[in-house]
């Protein structure tokens, strides 16, 4: 076993690691001593030696500076909670984080742990998703390294049937998350693809415990398209992402702070009834021409509104009103994706 990465890996009482404690140190202090690092974290000055030279090894530019101790320069762009902690200013949005290199998917490690009385605003992020779902069972691409895949868990004060806002309220927290970093003019695909340029740029899953009359928990999880330059040749013509939109290297650590910043304004949102007018005005479906593409039926139409439960108004041809559920159905524009 190497010993290195055992010291790693072990957590304190905190249960967080040591290299994350030392992180941590480094993110908040100008200069930090070995010496220091070593009393408050209560381990030798060699082990902390070590997981200053292991931080480096995972791309920190941390500088000896004299006798006086370590100076962090830059950091790369890794999923670490240190990393998404500092400076984010929530009061209940990634209180608790917890993140992982390589997952089967964020919201079944959430759900679990929701299961197991994790609170409200705890988030579950990981570099790689290996078996990342979207709706009605179809699948997500996560690769690792290059985009967001991340899930935070709710626990409404709400009816049941309610719910479906919260579907809603994550894509304009998602959107003006993406927005408020990059500048990007954003929309959002009804129910809740998040789009740019014609392209999806963000999936959303909301999955929810609950029984007849009270809302146990929520889990929303959003796959985000971060560094990839290219796709799948399935997803090619309708998958793009923010680094190939802005044409630079955008930080994953940014848009994970902005996201749940943006999540909280949303709660308000939805308490205060402005939560439709702002999704409204970020939709990409309103007004565009429509096929709707439901399980034994497809029709076309043009898409009128939203009702404040998040049912689509789509008028078809014959002028007939239709009310289209999330959940059974993808729409598509007729010109293209959106
Ligand atoms: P759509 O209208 O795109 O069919 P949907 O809401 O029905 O959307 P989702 O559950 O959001 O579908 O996403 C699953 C689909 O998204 C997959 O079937 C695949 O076509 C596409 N997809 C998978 N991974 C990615 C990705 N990283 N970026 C963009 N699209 C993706």
């Amino acid at each position: 076993m190497n010993l290195n990465n055992c010291v790693l890996q072990i957590p304190n009482m905190n249960g967080r690691t040591i290299m994350e404690e030392v992180l941590r140190s480094l993110l908040t202090e100008n200069i930090v001593s070995g010496e220091k690092l070593s009393q408050m974290l209560g381990v030798s000055r060699t082990a902390v030696w070590k997981q200053v030279t292991a931080l480096r090894e995972r791309g920190f530019n941390i500088e000896a500076v004299g006798r006086q101790g370590y100076r962090l320069v830059s950091s790369p762009d890794l999923m670490l909670s240190p990393l998404i902690e500092n400076g984010l200013n929530t009061e209940w949005a990634g209180k608790h984080i917890i993140c992982f290199e390589s997952i089967d998917s964020t919201n079944r490690v959430l759900r679990q742990k929701a299961q197991q009385g994790a609170e409200h605003g705890t988030v579950v992020l990981a570099d790689e998703q290996t078996g990342g779902r979207g709706r009605r069972g179809r699948g997500w691409l996560t690769p690792k390294g290059s985009a967001i895949a991340m899930s935070l868990l709710l626990r409404p004060e709400m009816h049941p049937s309610r719910v479906p806002i919260l579907s809603l309220g994550t894509s304009v927290a998602v959107a003006k998350g993406i927005s408020a970093v990059t500048g990007l003019p954003v929309q959002i695909k009804w129910p809740n693809d998040i789009v740019c340029s014609g392209k999806k740029l963000c999936g959303i899953l909301l999955e929810m415990d609950a029984n007849e009359q009270h809302v146990e928990s929520v889990v929303a999880g959003a796959g985000i398209n971060v560094h990839q330059k290219e796709f799948p040749d399935e997803i090619s013509a309708t998958a793009t992402s923010l680094d190939l939109l802005t044409g630079k290297t955008v930080s994953r650590t940014e848009i994970i702070k902005a996201v749940l910043r943006a999540a909280e304004e949303t709660e308000q949102m939805i308490r205060n009834g402005t939560l439709m007018e702002t999704y409204c005005s970020m939709s990409a479906t309103i007004g565009r021409a429509v096929s709707v593409q439901a399980v034994g039926e497809t029709f076309t139409g043009h898409a009128e509104s939203i009702h404040p439960d998040g049912v689509l108004v789509v008028r078809t041809e014959s002028g007939e009103l239709r009310e289209v559920m999330a959940g059974d159905v993808s729409v598509r524009g007729l010109m293209g994706y959106v």
